[in-house]
């Protein structure tokens, strides 16, 4: 099963991708931690990506098909969350999809008011060493900013502050919400209410995994 996570930046997209990748085994595929960690090796991909990464802005088609291309795995249960973002990456994975002879299953969006994902991005919090996801609020480590598997110290990453969250979202309403059209019109979307707490957003998602089957 194929699926791919759409909505804006801190709806929760990470957070239940990491959670099905753990119980169900599905493969997570996350593009900003590929490109985070890339930026943080000074790669050649990471030196490209680095400066719209901070501003907010999306890295550019070209190198973005690239790299989906590159590492998306064999096999089944996929879940990729951040790609596509524009409806030249959606078409540009259909045609890599479709080589395999596979297509895209389900495209999942979550739907959640700005007003949350401003409080939900300036909270969150990130482990720079394991990937590990928290909200000082909704979901706090248990010692103060330190990450509870591998106990280094949480990071509040650059593009989470108000300014460029608030570009994020205009990025997002312009390039990546007319996805949502492109995913209905192939009868494949599901909207999930992203606004409640993590287990329970969490429990609908399982159940769309149950039904469809891996
Ligand atoms: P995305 O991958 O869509 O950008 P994240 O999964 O990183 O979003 O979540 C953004 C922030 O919101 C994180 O701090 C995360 O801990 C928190 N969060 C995620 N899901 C929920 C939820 N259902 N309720 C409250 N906070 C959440
Ligand atoms: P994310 O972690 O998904 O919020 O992504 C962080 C940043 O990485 C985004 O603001 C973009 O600059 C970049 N990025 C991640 N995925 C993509 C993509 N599919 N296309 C273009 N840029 C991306």
């Amino acid at each position: 099963m194929i699926l791919v996570f759409l909505g804006p930046p801190g709806a929760g997209k990470g957070t239940q991708a990491k959670k099905l990748a753990e119980d169900k085994g599905f493969v997570h595929i996350s593009t900003g931690d590929i490109l985070r960690d890339a930026v943080r090796k000074g790669t050649p991909l990471g030196k490209k990506a680095k400066e719209y990464m901070e501003r907010g802005e999306l890295v550019p088609d070209d190198l973005m098909v690239a790299l989906i291309e590159e590492v998306f795995p064999e096999g089944r249960g996929v879940v990729i969350d951040g790609f596509p973002r524009t409806v030249p990456q959606a078409e540009a994975l259909d045609r890599m999809l479709s080589k395999r002879g596979i297509r895209v299953d389900r495209a999942v969006l979550f739907d959640i008011s700005d007003e949350e994902v401003i409080t939900r991005l300036t909270g969150r919090r990130s482990c720079p060493n394991c990937g590990a996801v928290y909200h000082m609020k909704f979901n706090p480590p248990r010692r103060d900013e330190v990450c509870n598997r591998c106990g280094t110290k949480l990071l509040q990453r650059e593009d989470d502050r108000e300014e460029v969250v608030r570009r994020r979202l205009k990025v997002y309403r312009e390039q990546t919400a007319p996805l949502v059209d492109y995913y209905r019109s192939k009868g494949i979307l599901i909207t999930l209410d992203a606004s409640r707490p993590i287990e329970e957003v969490y429990q609908d998602l399982k159940r769309l995994v149950d039904e469809k089957g891996n």
